[in-house]
């Protein structure tokens, strides 16, 4: 069976967390530090905090940027469960955003019309989540989210490795927060670099890194107290806040240090794919890729076609249940999040024509590090036989 996605290890994965597992520190020792500075480094962040998978990192940053109850967050309607329930977790409101059907993304102009729409609000954030692991122009939609006073959250879980390329030229990690406040990523093993779980946050700025990290771990505090009361010692420790356990271990940061020193790699195979896939689907009819937008230089994280099933005269459900009798995953990124009845208890009916029509389409084919030429071929071919 060919799936969808699945993770890669070699042999320095396995040799580095064997050496953690023989080492003195299974958590809370230095290998999370140098995973931090390493995943700092790569993404020009001046601070990364790693936690226990990309949902806490969300909660965390929505935590972190002072987030709570009466606040609106916007979050496009084409992206993971968490990107929305993070904002649920800290009390505040969603209100769903529309996305360009033949990328799946948030836009600008999808931005500005929710904000208009729903200007009434105390709208205090948006997400913006680079699905597939590519990015709109973060220029505008920084623009229009500052128009308005609006905190800027990049769901980068898809998108570690890319870089945006922006209006002069210059180029931006995604992570280094050029054009946002704070990013989070996931390390879960279907996304680009695998800790079998794992999350982490990165930001510039010195105030809310010590918060995130302050709040992955109770609230607590150990170092250099000043204690004002009548007890003072070597064991002393302060709760300051209402935190959580979101900590990652040693033997995850193990398994994603090692794996981030493959990520060019990774990002360099995965584009090769995306070439094979694209140049594949070109020759077959009802059927396009993503669009591709200039100002990307994209890490895939899926492959997305989007086929016209009405016109080919069969379901979705046919076309999945045919390439997997033939050994072939496939899957769909993502139901609207406006569908889930969850979030149609709390925000009501709505519409939002992009993101249904994008639905309405789109198949992601099998895109990981190790998948066989033949396999691609294969994928093509029965793709083309549906
Ligand atoms: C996977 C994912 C998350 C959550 O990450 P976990 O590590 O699974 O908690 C958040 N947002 C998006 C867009 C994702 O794809």
């Amino acid at each position: 069976m060919v799936p969808y996605s699945r993770h890669f290890i070699d042999q320095d994965d396995i040799d580095a967390v064997v050496q953690v597992l023989q080492g003195g520190w299974l958590t809370c020792g230095p290998v999370v530090e140098k995973f931090e500075q390493k995943l700092a480094k790569i993404v020009h962040a001046k601070y990364a905090i790693a936690c226990s998978n990309g949902t806490t990192a969300l909660h965390l940053a929505m935590l972190a940027l002072g987030i709570s109850d009466g606040d609106v967050v916007l979050v496009p309607a084409i992206t993971f469960l968490a990107s929305a329930n993070a904002a649920r977790y800290v009390g505040a409101d969603v209100v769903f955003v529309d996305v360009d059907p033949t990328t799946g993304l948030m836009t600008y102009e999808t931005l500005e019309v929710a904000i208009l729409a729903n200007h009434e609000k105390s709208l205090k954030a948006v997400v913006n989540v680079h699905f597939a692991g590519q990015c709109e122009n973060l220029e505008t939609i920084h623009k229009v989210a500052r128009k308005h006073d609006l905190l800027i959250i990049e769901d980068a879980a898809h998108a570690i490795g890319t870089i945006y390329i922006d209006e002069s030229g210059k180029q931006h990690a995604i992570g280094s927060n050029s054009f946002s406040d704070i990013t989070t990523f996931s390390f879960h093993p279907v996304k680009t670099i695998a800790m079998g779980e794992g999350g982490a946050v990165t930001t510039n700025n010195p105030e809310i890194a010590k918060k995130l990290k302050l709040l992955r771990s109770h609230g607590m505090i150990r170092d250099s107290l000043q204690w004002e009361g009548d007890e003072s010692g070597p064991w002393y420790y302060e709760m300051q806040e209402l935190g959580f356990n979101y900590r990652i271990s040693d033997i995850n940061c193990a398994l994603g240090l090692s794996q981030l020193e493959n990520l060019e790699n990774f990002k360099l195979e995965r584009a090769n794919i995306v070439k094979f896939y694209d140049n594949a689907c070109a020759g077959l009819n009802y059927l396009n890729p993503l669009k591709k937008l200039q100002y990307s230089d994209t890490a895939w994280h899926l492959y997305v076609v989007l086929i016209d099933f009405d016109i080919l005269g069969k379901s979705r459900a046919q076309v999945m249940t045919e390439l997997k009798e033939k050994g072939i995953g496939t899957q769909v990124h993502y139901i609207p999040l406006h569908k889930q009845p969850y979030y149609k208890n709390l925000c009501g009916e709505m519409t939002l024509p992009g993101a249904e029509g994008y639905y309405a389409t789109c198949l992601s084919l099998p895109l990981y590090v190790g998948l066989k030429e033949e396999d691609q071929q294969h994928v093509v071919d029965a793709l083309s036989n549906a």
